[in-house]
């Protein structure tokens, strides 16, 4: 019988990055219902010096493959090394992050080992109801008290679609980065670690990385960020945005944006919030002259405290929002700057 929850977690010059975090965060609360173990699979070179921090955050196995094909991310040797992987293993789940590496290295894996794979997922449960049970039982699952059930945003974020994949294993996901929480860290936890051999052939390192190039361009996580400030159009054009740094500089903060300022260019992709953009959970999230649009909400309704202005009283922001400014931004935010500033 398929069992365990695996999360592939994602290591970049040798750390661990995030999005395995909280993933293994979200095994373990599917572990609450399915009582399988939780697996953490790390691929690279050198990199056993991270394995305690798995078991920190909750993997009870810590699954290593160490070769110096894994050192960078190469799609060809992630692929093999995966699905020997699921192959000696048989797990019941495995999650990816929906990240560059996570898209590509997921669906590869899926269509060698004949899976199915959702993607971009924002929400895994274990189905849990009779009605639920006879859905999958008719859809040809064999057992269904141990289907996932997998939600993702579909026709253009307007509808939550759930989906499983009853006939087939591991039930596999690719799971947007920051959606899910980490679980509280504990250096006192300790696991089990498994060494993996893969017999790795040139052939299979079909690529050579001659050298990598970090961008010049300071590009910001915004998936990192405690404290986020984000603009909408009513900020009114490009030079709204002098106000929102401010208040972000005055606050140690990031700037964020909603959709509707990055298509109109006053600012650059990598801030935008939202279903297209970034899914973000800070303790703060500011969100100045944005509507609120559901496509905008997907990306920050986890943040831990949501603070609005906007001028109209009936905008949608604000029944996601703990506390609601309703006026002007033009005149608020500099207020707000020079408030801050002397606190
Ligand atoms: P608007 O909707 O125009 O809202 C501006 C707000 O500012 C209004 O509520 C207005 O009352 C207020 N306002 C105006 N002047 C002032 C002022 N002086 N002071 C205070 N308040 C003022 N959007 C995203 O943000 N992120 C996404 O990832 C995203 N993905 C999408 C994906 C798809 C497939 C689609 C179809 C849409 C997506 N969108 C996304 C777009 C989304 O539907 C909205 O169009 C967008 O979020 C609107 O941005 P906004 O709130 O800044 O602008």
């Amino acid at each position: 019988m398929s069992k365990g929850i695996y999360v592939v977690v994602e290591q970049r010059s040798g750390k661990v990055q995030n999005v395995g975090l909280e993933l293994i965060g979200e095994a373990t609360r599917l572990k609450a219902d399915l009582k399988d173990d939780v697996y953490a699979v790390l691929l690279g070179s050198d990199i056993e010096g991270e394995v305690d921090k798995l078991y920190h955050y909750g993997a009870d196995k810590v699954i290593l493959v160490d070769h110096p094909y894994l050192k960078e991310y190469v799609t060809e040797p992630y692929t093999k090394a995966v699905t020997e992987i699921i192959k000696a293993y048989d797990p019941e789940i495995m999650l990816f992050g929906a990240s560059s590496i996570g898209r590509d290295v997921a669906p590869r894996v899926a269509s060698r080992v004949r899976t199915g794979l959702v993607a971009d997922t924002t929400g895994l449960r274990m189905a849990k109801t009779q009605e639920e049970y006879d859905k999958e039982a008719s859809m040809g699952c064999a057992d269904p008290t141990r289907a996932l059930l997998m939600t993702r945003p579909a026709f253009g974020g307007n509808i939550m679609a759930t989906l499983m994949c009853p006939r087939t294993k591991p039930q596999m996901a690719t799971v947007r980065p920051g959606v899910m929480k980490r679980i509280e860290k504990d250096e006192t936890r300790k696991g089990e670690l498994i060494k993996f051999d893969v017999n790795f052939t040139e052939a299979d390192m079909n690529v050579e990385i001659l050298e990598v190039v970090k961008s010049d361009k300071k590009s910001v996580d915004l998936t990192e960020a405690k404290l986020i400030v984000s603009g909408g159009r009513g900020i009114g054009g490009p030079q709204g945005f002098d106000m929102i740094r401010d208040v972000a500089d005055a606050l140690g903060a990031e700037v964020g944006s909603s959709r509707a300022c990055v298509d109109a260019g006053w600012i650059e992709k990598d801030r935008q919030v939202g279903q297209t953009g970034k899914t973000v959970r800070p303790d703060l999230y500011m969100a100045c002259g944005i509507s609120g649009a559901i496509q905008h909400v997907a990306g920050m309704e986890g943040s831990e405290l949501v603070i609005s202005i906007n001028k109209n009283d009936t905008a949608p922001i604000f029944e996601v929002s703990d506390l609601g400014i309703v006026g002007d931004v033009k005149q608020i935010l500099p207020k707000l700057a020079e408030a801050i500033r002397k606190y």
